[in-house]
C-alpha cells in the first residue's frame, strides 16, 4: 500500500486546478473563489495546482495568464504552486503500485472498437488480445465498486450499478498520463482534504474514490458547486468561447460572483478587503442542491 502523503489531514486543506487550456473565464474565476472561501472559512490552507499534463492543448502562456488572473483578484495560494508537469516520477510509482496489486491491464482497441463511454468492456482484460501497437494502461474495475458518497453540497450520490465502467485509462496511448491518475496522486502529494469543484467534475469522483482506495490514499471530502450556464443549460467554457476575466475590475468581477452564489456582498475597497470578509460570512449551504446558476447574457 501506498504512503503518499505526509501532511496532517486534520485541518482543512483545499485546493484550485485548472488546467491551463486558455485563460481564466467567469465560470473557472467562480469555483476559485468558492473554492478559497470555503478554505478561508474554515481557517484551512487553499493551494494551486496547475494541471499541465496535456502539452496538446495548453497554449504557451496560459498558466502564467492564470497565476496573473488570480493575483490581480488577490486569490493568492499559501504555498508553491505545483505544477503536474513536474510529478511524472509519483504518477510512475503509483501505476507500478497498481500493476503490482494486479489492477492493470494493457489495452490495445481502438477508438472504434471502444464501447460506451470509452469502456474496453473486458476485450483485452484477459490478455487475450495480442498486444500489438501502442497500448494504453486501464484499471480494472471490480463488483464491489464503493458506488456511494455524499457530496458536501449535492448530498448523497449513487452511481448504479449499471453505469460503473468495468475499467478506464489511466496512462493514454500516447503516454499521457490519465487525468483521473494525475489527480489522485496529487491530492495525496499536496493533503487535500476538501476538493470543491465544479459540478461537471462530479462523474469523475467515482473513478478517483476507486483509485484512491485501490493506491490506499486518503479519501477528501468532496463538495460540487453549480457550474454557470446561458439560458438553454450549455455550460460557460472555453469551448463555448466565454470571455476571459477582465482583470482591470478585479473587484467588481468578485462582487458579481459572490452574488452568483447566493453570498451577501460585503461593502470593501479592494479585493482583499472584500475577500476577507467574504470568507467569515461564506456560507456553503447556500448552494444545497443546486446544479447550476443561469446567466441570461
Ligand atoms: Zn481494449
Amino acid at each position: 500500500m501506498a504512503t503518499a502523503t505526509s501532511h496532517s489531514t486534520d485541518s482543512y486543506r483545499g485546493r484550485f486546478a485548472p488546467s491551463p487550456s486558455g485563460p481564466l473565464h467567469q465560470g473557472s474565476l467562480l469555483t476559485a473563489l468558492a473554492s478559497y472561501l470555503d478554505a478561508r472559512h474554515a481557517g484551512g490552507h487553499w493551494l494551486l495546482r496547475i494541471e499541465d499534463i496535456d502539452p496538446p492543448r495548453e497554449p504557451p502562456g496560459a498558466a502564467d495568464a492564470i497565476r496573473r488572473c488570480l493575483t490581480a483578484h488577490a486569490l493568492h495560494p499559501d504555498e508553491p504552486v505545483l505544477y503536474q508537469h513536474t510529478q511524472s516520477a509519483a504518477y510512475d510509482r503509483a501505476l507500478e503500485t497498481l500493476d503490482a496489486q494486479g489492477w492493470l491491464f494493457r489495452c490495445s482497441c481502438t477508438r472504434r472498437q471502444l464501447g460506451p463511454g470509452g469502456a474496453c468492456g473486458g476485450r483485452c482484460a484477459d490478455g487475450a488480445t495480442a498486444a500489438a501497437g501502442p497500448t494504453s494502461l486501464r484499471v480494472r474495475v471490480t463488483a464491489d465498486f464503493d458506488a456511494f458518497f455524499t457530496d458536501l453540497v449535492q448530498g448523497g450520490q449513487l452511481l448504479q450499478q449499471e453505469d460503473v465502467p468495468r475499467d478506464f485509462v489511466v496512462r493514454r496511448k500516447d503516454g499521457l498520463y490519465a487525468y483521473q491518475l494525475a489527480v489522485v496522486v496529487d491530492e495525496a502529494h499536496q493533503g487535500i482534504t476538501h476538493v470543491i469543484r465544479g459540478m461537471d467534475l462530479l462523474p469523475t469522483t467515482f473513478q478517483q474514490r476507486y483509485l484512491q482506495q485501490a493506491l490506499g490514499l486518503p479519501l477528501p471530502a468532496y463538495g460540487h458547486i453549480p457550474v454557470i450556464t446561458d439560458t438553454t443549460g450549455r455550460k460557460l467554457s472555453k469551448q463555448n468561447r466565454a470571455p476571459a476575466a477582465d482583470l482591470a475590475r478585479p473587484l467588481a468581477n468578485l462582487q458579481q460572483l459572490l452574488q452568483l452564489l447566493r453570498q451577501p456582498v460585503p461593502k470593501a475597497d479592494t479585493p482583499e478587503a472584500l475577500l476577507e470578509a467574504a470568507a467569515k460570512g461564506w456560507d456553503r449551504e447556500a448552494l444545497n442542491g443546486m446544479t447550476r446558476l443561469v446567466v441570461t447574457q
